[in-house]
């Protein structure tokens, strides 16, 4: 059976690299109908919050990567914190300290300094001398009865190499002659990470280990605890690192690096979600657009890429786009009217300005809070007034000023307004003949007249514009301040 973990530690804010790596696990798991944990890693009792973890669960459970087993779900192999998992551990240290794979040490820290120190004026690697190792029952027996403390040891073969078969990179190996004996549970009886890991991935019956590559170091460890607690090793996949633009470590000084920043920015998860999983996967075809449903039956591990991926926000923006247009309508515009409401952009509403509204503004809308500025934009030339006045409109070398006199007559005998009101066939209707009567037509006839009645050179289509503006003077819509 398919068993996949997703386990952060809950010490700040889910980033974009952790949120992929869940992802990856996710659509693994979905793939091959296995199982998606999430399990918690809070052993660093110093930093680890429970607001952290509920923000993580948070924001999980906001890309739609629902868990199968973990907090607030349960399942048959918790508890799901490692910090409730410590008499495991101490069961699982007793364990090799009988087979002989670990031996305690009672080096103090002033020594193993001094030890360091040695290597180092040597030029040797700062590993342990293995002091321990070789000690007699009895001088471990005479240490103990003086009430020394100590420390857990695993016993690393001092040559030989391991190797293990990663499903993205391919076989890697280590030589083992300068790992040095670590440790695996600390003098105070704390477990070491890398001991926990193996402990719970084993335990958890997790079939494939799909983790960022900086974790490599780890799992050389991780697969000598495995062998030597006689564990089946389970697959590993090593997903590569999330480079910046200018291929440097992702981080904060790059911008928005946080799942929760990107929400609060107002995309949405089926973007985000789209987006991380093209961070090193890609269908082999030309395609980018995926649901999470198309992403589930598409993926495949054998299809990540094992360079590094370049996080680029425009293409986020850019893809945020994609997925807001693809809404159902109805979905779109209870999105953005609800947001023009909530921020009070619009006070008085009406249904069918805030559908027609979205029709019209949306191709030029990657982020929901760029409706904003949209209809602001839009709507700060009201239809009444901009006629009247020249003010901080464009200048137009042709035509503005005999264009300008006949609209404003237009309007002022109500003929404007009456061919608005029978909709976009009256005013397509009413832009012929009010051509005619120029001798004006095509850019000649259509610039001057955006400009008098939107304000503006450029935007969207002017016939749906100056609807949407004679709408919103008549449906109690209020404009917003100009600017
Ligand atoms: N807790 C580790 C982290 O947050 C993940 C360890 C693993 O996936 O094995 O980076």
């Amino acid at each position: 059976e398919v068993r996949v973990r997703f386990a952060p530690s809950p010490t700040g804010n889910l980033h974009v690299g952790g949120a992929r790596t869940a992802l990856f696990n996710y659509l693994f798991a979905r793939a091959k109908g296995g199982k998606f944990v999430l399990r918690i890693e809070d052993t660093d009792l110093e930093r680890s919050t429970r607001e952290s973890e509920e923000a993580m669960l948070q924001d999980l459970s906001w890309l739609g990567l629902d868990w199968d087993e973990g907090p607030g779900v349960g399942g048959d192999y918790g508890p799901y914190r490692q910090s409730e998992r410590n008499s495991l551990y101490k069961q699982y240290a007793e364990k090799l300290l009988q087979s002989g794979h670990v031996y305690r040490c009672f080096c103090s820290n002033e020594e193993l300094e001094k030890m360091k120190e040695i290597a180092k004026q040597k030029q040797l690697p700062p590993v342990y001398t293995g002091k321990w190792a070789r000690a007699t029952d009895e001088e471990v027996q005479e240490e103990l009865a003086r009430g020394t403390s100590y420390t857990y040891r695993f016993r690393v073969p001092k040559e030989g190499s391991l190797k293990i078969g990663d499903l993205i990179r391919g076989e890697v190996s280590w030589n083992l002659d300068t790992l040095g004996d670590f440790v695996i549970m600390r003098s105070n009886g704390q477990p070491v990470y890398n001991f926990c890991v193996t402990v719970d991935d084993a335990i958890m019956a997790i079939s494939h280990v799909i983790r960022a590559e900086e974790h490599l170091p780890n799992t050389l460890r991780q697969a000598l605890i495995y062998q030597a607690l006689g564990f089946p090793m389970p697959y590993f996949a090593h997903v590569s690192l999330i480079l910046a633009p200018d291929r440097s470590k992702l981080s904060k000084r790059h911008g928005a690096t946080s799942v929760g920043q990107f929400r609060e920015m107002g995309y949405l998860p089926q973007a985000m979600v789209n987006y991380l999983a093209l961070l090193g996967w890609g269908d082999g075809t030309e395609n980018e657009f995926f649901t999470l449903e198309q992403l589930v039956e598409k993926f495949s591990i054998g299809r990540v890429n094992k360079s590094g991926a370049i996080f680029d926000s425009t293409k986020l923006r850019w893809m945020n786009g994609q997925h807001l247009r693809s809404l159902p309508s109805e979905e779109l515009t209870k999105l953005i009217g609800g947001r023009w409401k909530s921020t009070g952009i619009l006070t008085g509403s009406e249904g069918l300005f805030i559908e027609e509204a979205v029709e019209l503004l949306k191709d030029g809308i990657d982020l929901i809070t760029d409706s904003d500025k949209a209809l602001s934009n839009l709507l700060s030339y009201p239809l009444h007034s901009t006629l009247k006045s020249s003010e901080g409109k464009p200048v137009l070398e042709d035509g503005l000023s005999e264009v300008s006199a006949s609209l404003l007559a237009a309007y002022d005998s109500g003929e404007l307004l009456g061919a608005l009101e029978e909709g976009p066939a009256g005013w397509q209707k009413w832009v012929k003949s009010f051509g005619k009567s120029l001798k004006r037509k095509g850019k000649s006839l259509f610039m001057p007249l955006r400009v008098l009645l939107t304000g503006k050179l450029h935007g969207p289509d002017m016939g749906a514009s100056v609807l949407l503006l004679h709408r919103a003077g008549t449906c109690g819509v209020v404009a917003p301040q100009a600017g």
